[in-house]
């Protein structure tokens, strides 16, 4: 556990994949600690929390989580039995959490919807697979206390941070802002476009980037990687790097219709992983999506899928 500034805790918690570690921060309040996100839910998360824990004076008053991601979400039914503590997560985002990780034909909607986007059907089990590999590791609390942006929570403002998941929330006091996966250092945080998410996620990223600047942080604490003590410079740098992908998503079309997953290519490259795949395929969506309601493009949607041109 690190010490921060404001009395604020890190706990930094391991993922079996990139970027090999998650953050959580316990923040110190009137009534207790409040725990923001649980960490993956490997098998032994609870064990974890416990030594982690131990290390605190004080009950915890609350569990947030500031988005269903799996290595945010995935340890929160067993932080709150650990602890007896309530969770609260954001309305938006818990019905998405519910959706994803507790209905059972998530992978069926996910297999649709890349063939939709031109994932040929030998890949297509692939790109999902890799998705529903981390359902064993969620254990996300049912039905938690809804947040929305504009609530205060201990003294913090929540405020949404939509983009990187549709209801992302982060924590505002005094110039800290707790990131969530908003803002990271050196990691530009992956904007996607899913089914049943938000039409223009890259449009939410971009005006909540915009939000973040007006807001001018000194201190932001992201989910993975280091503080950031300058959170509006990072901001304007990731405004500036969507402005240059627009700008390469808009010259891999033409004339002939492409799919998300062939325009994929050219701005990802031909060597990935289906893992990596899979989100250079929601990401080369986000943008594209974008460009069409900024005129850069056009979308036709066929009985046989969706594909994009450059617009006239
Ligand atoms: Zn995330």
């Amino acid at each position: 556990m690190d010490e921060l500034p404001d009395g604020i805790r890190r706990v930094t918690l391991p993922l079996p994949t990139r970027p090999g570690h998650v953050h959580a921060y316990l923040l110190p309040g009137e009534d207790g600690w409040t725990i923001v996100d649980s960490g993956l839910g490997l098998p032994d998360a609870a064990e974890r929390w416990r030594a982690e824990l131990a290390g605190i004076e004080g009950p915890v008053a609350r569990i947030v989580i500031t988005h269903f991601h799996p290595d945010h979400v995935g340890a929160a039914a067993d932080l709150a039995a650990l602890t007896g503590a309530p969770v609260s997560q954001g309305r938006v985002d818990y019905e998405q959490c519910a959706l994803v990780w507790g209905g059972e034909d998530w992978s069926d909607v996910l297999v649709e919807w890349f063939r939709r986007h031109g994932v040929p059907p030998a890949a297509t089990d692939e790109l999902v697979e890799q998705g529903s590999g981390y359902r064993p590791f969620v254990r996300f609390q049912p039905d938690p206390d809804r947040l929305e942006p504009g609530d205060q929570l201990d003294g913090w403002d929540v405020v949404g941070a939509p983009g990187h998941a549709d209801g992302q929330l982060m924590l505002l006091r005094d110039g800290v802002l707790l990131a969530a996966d908003h803002l990271l250092d050196r990691i530009s945080p992956t904007v996607g476009l899913w089914p049943n998410s938000r039409p223009d996620p890259l449009g939410d990223y971009l005006g909540a980037l915009e939000a973040a600047i007006e807001l001018g942080p000194t201190l932001a604490l992201p989910g993975h990687g280091d503080p950031l003590t300058n959170p509006v410079g990072r901001a304007r740098e990731l405004l500036a790097h969507h402005r240059d992908r627009l700008a390469a998503t808009a010259s891999a079309l033409g004339d002939e219709p492409r799919s998300g997953y062939e325009v994929s290519f050219p701005l990802f490259g031909d060597d990935l992983k289906p893992s990596a795949r899979r989100f250079a395929v929601a990401e080369t969506l986000s943008h594209l999506e974008r460009l069409v309601r900024e005129g850069g493009a056009r979308r036709d949607e066929t009985v046989g899928g969706v594909a994009y041109t450059a617009a006239q």
